[in-house]
């Protein structure tokens, strides 16, 4: 039968399987021929070992669309990430060091801001313009009001999203909103995982029903930048791109130098001043990393 990893921890897998029950699975035999190693997300075909107990064993993981390695999933078709729009104000340079991150694993994103209950449309259409002149889609939604959500549901379904944003944003609000079962489903899997007594939180991908499943990313606050070449920076900042062909030196990394069509662009208000200034700062932090 084959199923999908929604849970791994301490050696054992959590599959939901096609006939709707979740299995507790080994991966008894898969890592001797192949250097792989299950990750939630992955689809798998397993033998079922106990009906009753529900216990089973991974046989092959099917291929995978890709792997993320920050956080741990694979299969993932796009990241939403949340923030809100105030209370707490959103980090604009947290949320493009992650947009980084997802640029570098090639992973679409969508961001959302929340609460915008509390703020007036000044304040979001800033932000829209802001992103959406990078490129990203940006959505806005009350948790509270239940506004936006009916978008944010049609954005997600049939795919597999990866949820991110710093905590005290609303996304258990989001989840709650969008899955009820969400707390009930993780006391199922809790139960299982008792006797292996780990309470640390772990990745757990939830399975919303027609194909719909969603990841919410523990410690996010805590992301870096990928050990990264300084110069190979400008390339995960995907607005940039068109305005490259104006800069004077070929390889221009758009700090220092002159005659530069990214800076050009900055100063005619084609690229966002906020996004460029964090682009500096990630920069600098970079070529100061690679120093030692
Ligand atoms: P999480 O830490 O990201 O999971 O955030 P929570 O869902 O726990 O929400 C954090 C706080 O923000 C709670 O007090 C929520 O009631 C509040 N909150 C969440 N969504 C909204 C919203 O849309 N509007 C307002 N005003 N408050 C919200
Ligand atoms: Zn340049």
């Amino acid at each position: 039968m084959t199923g999908k990893i929604l849970k791994g921890i301490a050696g054992f897998y959590y599959v939901h399987a096609m006939d709707g029950n979740l299995y507790e699975c080994k991966a008894k035999g898969i890592f001797r021929n192949k250097n792989l190693k299950p990750l939630v997300g992955d689809d798998v075909s397993i033998t079922i070992l106990d009906e009753a107990e529900r216990k089973g064993n991974i046989d092959e993981i099917l291929p995978r669309k890709n792997a993320l390695i920050r956080p741990s999933v694979a299969n993932v078709d796009q990241a939403l990430v949340l923030f809100s729009i105030t209370h707490p104000e959103p980090n604009l340079n947290l949320l493009d060091r992650f947009l980084v991150m997802m640029e570098v694993q090639e992973v679409p994103v969508n961001i959302c801001f929340n609460k915008i209950d509390l703020t007036g449309d000044e304040k979001m259409l800033e932000l829209k313009q802001i992103y959406e002149t990078a490129g990203y889609p940006v959505y806005f939604t009350s948790t509270r009001k239940n506004q936006g959500i009916k978008e944010i549901r049609t954005l997600l379904k049939g795919k597999t999203t990866v949820l991110a944003g710093p905590s005290g944003v609303g996304k258990s609000s989001l989840t709650n909103l969008l899955y009820p079962q969400a707390e009930m489903e993780t006391g199922t899997i809790s139960e299982k995982i008792q006797r292996g007594k780990h309470t640390t939180r772990h990745s757990e991908l939830f399975d919303m029903g027609d194909s719909t499943y969603m990841m919410d990313t523990p410690g996010f606050s805590s992301m870096y930048i990928e050990d990264m070449e300084c110069g190979h920076l400008k390339n995960y900042f995907p607005e940039f791109e068109a305005y490259e062909e104006n800069c004077r030196f070929l390889g221009c990394v758009h700090i220092g130098e002159r005659d530069c069509g990214v800076k050009d662009a900055v100063e005619e208000g084609t690229i966002s001043r906020n996004r460029y200034e964090n682009y500096r700062l990630l920069y600098q932090e970079l070529k100061e990393k690679r120093r030692y």
